[in-house]
């Protein structure tokens, strides 16, 4: 595996660690407007990523995201497994076997990703789900590279702005998935899907990018 490939890896590693970390914060977040099961559901998926990245070396950052998408979408039942692994799968084939993506890969696949969960969950701005994070982080991410951020520094912009987009999600009235059926009452909660998605982005500002 390459060095580059390697930091990618480091990414979804130190993700795995993060969700680990929060697993009972993310369930009790999903006890509130859901089924808690969020923190569960994200932890078990993403052991079974770290295993799978144990078991062989990737070729590339694509083939590494597209073997953690497709052990999310077979491992983690609900809307985060499909939801989550779609994203990674796109991000995959986005980078495709590129083995030295640029800053601008690496937010052109983010930006695959977003396509991904959107494409899958049908998600629009201020729904209250982890799109809410994410929209906002690929942005900052493109903003930050077309001033000519370096890529550490996107990362960077693209953490506040994902965590800014966690925070936002309190006081929307869900309007996807099972906090939906909630209506009214999912209004003064943050949305689990949008605080993992906040340790994704995380996880990447503290990767050696
Ligand atoms: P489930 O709702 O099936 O129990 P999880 O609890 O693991 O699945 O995940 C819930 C999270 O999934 C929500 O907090 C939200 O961010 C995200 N989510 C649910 N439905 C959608 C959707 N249609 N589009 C985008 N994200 C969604
Ligand atoms: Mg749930």
């Amino acid at each position: 595996m390459n060095a580059t490939t390697a930091v990618f890896e480091e990414w979804v590693r130190r993700f795995a660690t993060l969700v680990a970390a929060n697993r009972d914060y993310l369930t009790e977040l999903d006890a509130a407007i859901g089924d808690a099961d969020h923190g569960s559901n994200m932890d078990r998926g993403m052991q079974a990523a770290v295993a799978a990245l144990d078991e062989a070396p990737s070729a590339s950052a694509g083939a590494m995201f597209s073997k953690v998408g497709m052990t999310l979408v077979s491992t983690v039942g609900g809307a985060s497994g499909p939801l989550f692994g779609t994203f990674f799968l796109r991000m995959g084939t986005s980078l495709g076997d590129s083995q030295d993506p640029t800053p601008l890969d690496v937010a052109t696949a983010l930006r695959a990703g977003l396509g991904g969960v959107v494409a899958r969950g049908k998600a629009e701005p201020g729904d209250k789900t982890m799109y809410d994070a994410l929209a906002p982080a690929v942005d900052a991410l493109d903003n930050a590279l077309a001033a000519q951020s370096p890529l550490s520094a996107g990362l960077k912009a693209a953490q506040e702005a994902a965590a800014a987009g966690r925070d936002a999600t309190t006081p929307m009235l869900a309007r996807k998935g099972r906090a939906s059926y909630l209506g009214e009452r999912s209004v003064g909660h943050q949305d689990p899907g949008a605080t993992t998605v906040a340790l994704l982005i995380e996880a990447a500002a503290e990767s050696a990018f």
